[in-house]
């Protein structure tokens, strides 16, 4: 006999930001993700309208990754009154609490929003201790008929599809999707037989450039601002992109492909981070597991200091060149990273590189597309630094990407609901699912539910 799920979109649609999503499946409510809505603000003002549901009446919620859009607001939902179980995999557990006192930090200077009762360290506190890690595949019953697991996504350490299993039909979460292969990660699983499918889209109407000379480009910068002698500056997300980074770096010094030359990593938070990627290893690919196992430190070279404190970091001026310096934020919105840029930027021996993503109307946007001045923490600050973009390092599947991911369940798929990107994105997503692969697929609206007969 059929059985009845509803699905609500209560974030994570329209937008790249904000996921959450409720799942009423066999006398449970159960959420999927619950992110900050962010914009040019690390934090949405939205983020402080309550719930539109009650979050006393929620049985689990289950987290896919740990970026902030996915988890930011798990200690709101605990002051609202959530006292369910939270499930994800063991290193997205591991990264939560780094990840949520790095938000707290940050929205914590801004005082007109309420944050110290949101963020609170209680409030944290009780988020892990309600928060369980699991293996990918580890069979969770959550009701005598629905069974749930996560499936490796690829996107960043730990981060996972979610599978719930129900009277024999499948529905799947993908969180965001990896652009695999990644030099650090084992590929995004293959899935062939879910029945509905709710993606993500936040490259759903892009391509991305080839990953094959990704490496190439990287050396090549180093090189050529090594015989400038200059310091060259990295603006990184401290979670995975800057940890990809420092592989490759090891990668091409053990293979005497750049010269040795000190390397600052000046990031708390990246660095912080980092020990939870050494923690768990085991989750790396196949490659990066042997780099380690060869005797080798991971995330450890020449020349390689890791400055945590603020008076190291102010010292790394006064090194001589040639060098590195890796900060954040990735698009230079805040964090070390514009001290750096503010020293090293008005220099044509200098080089910036960028490898990640630049949202329109952030310093590290104008810089990339060419400004002669930029505005950073309230100075004009001249760029007549070398200016690198290096696209083959996205951490997200590409629109080819998504259509090939969603081919392989061709047969077994009956509805995909296109989420998590901008609504251009998303359309012309659910366009290329139906006239490609001839599957019905919308794009769901805020608050909007629907029943999936299983
Ligand atoms: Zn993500």
């Amino acid at each position: 006999m059929n059985k009845q799920v509803k699905l609500t979109f209560y974030g994570g649609v329209g937008s790249v930001t904000g996921a959450n999503f409720l799942l009423e499946i066999d006398g449970k409510k159960i959420l999927i993700d619950c992110g900050l809505v962010q914009g040019f603000k690390l934090a949405d003002d939205v983020n402080w309208d309550p719930f539109v549901y009650n979050p006393e009446e929620i049985d689990i919620l289950f987290v896919s990754h740990a970026h902030v859009d996915h988890l930011g607001r798990i200690p709101k939902l605990i002051k609202e009154g959530f006292r369910g179980k939270i499930y994800s995999t063991e290193p997205t557990r591991g990264l939560a609490l780094p990840m949520l006192e790095d938000t707290a930090g940050i929205l914590g200077q801004n005082t007109d929003l309420d944050l110290d009762k949101i963020y609170t360290p209680e409030n944290i506190k009780l988020t892990l201790s309600f928060w369980q890690g699991f293996s990918y595949h580890e069979k969770i019953q959550i009701t005598e008929n629905v069974e749930v697991c996560f499936l490796n996504a690829g996107h960043i350490l730990g981060s996972a599809m979610i599978e719930f299993v129900y009277n024999g039909k499948k529905i799947l979460f993908t969180g965001d999707l990896g652009n695999s292969p990644s030099p650090l990660l084992p590929d995004t699983e293959k899935v062939t037989d879910a029945d509905y499918l709710i993606m993500e889209s936040v490259y759903g109407d892009r391509n991305h450039e080839s990953k094959d000379d990704r490496r190439r480009l990287l050396a090549e910068t180093i090189q050529d601002n090594h015989k400038r002698k200059g310091t060259l500056i990295i603006p990184t997300f401290s979670l995975e992109r800057s940890q990809e980074l420092l592989f490759e770096l090891d990668t091409l010094l053990e293979s005497e492909r750049i010269p040795v030359m000190p390397i600052f990593f000046d990031s708390p938070l990246a660095i912080r981070l980092t020990e939870v990627f050494k923690q768990y290893k085991n989750y790396l690919n196949e490659n990066a597991q042997k780099a380690v196992s060869s005797g080798k430190y991971l995330f450890d070279f020449p020349g390689l200091h890791n400055t945590l404190k603020s008076e190291e970091s102010k010292m790394i001026n006064t090194m001589p060149d040639p060098k590195i310096v890796i900060a954040g934020s990735g698009m230079s919105t805040g964090g070390r990273i514009v001290h750096h840029e503010r020293h090293y930027l008005p220099d044509p021996n200098n080089t910036l590189l960028l490898t990640g993503y630049q949202s329109v109307g952030t310093p590290g946007r104008l810089i990339q597309e060419g400004v002669k001045t930029v505005h950073i923490t309230g100075e004009d600050v001249v760029v007549r630094a070398h200016v690198v973009t290096i696209l083959g390092y996205s951490g997200h599947k590409d629109s080819d990407g998504l259509l090939n991911f969603v081919e392989d369940m061709q047969d077994s798929v009956k509805k995909v609901f296109v989420v998590m990107g901008e609504p251009k994105s998303s359309m012309f997503l659910v366009q290329k699912l139906r006239d490609n692969l001839g599957i019905e697929a919308s794009a769901p609206e805020q608050g909007s539910s629907v029943t999936l007969e299983c």
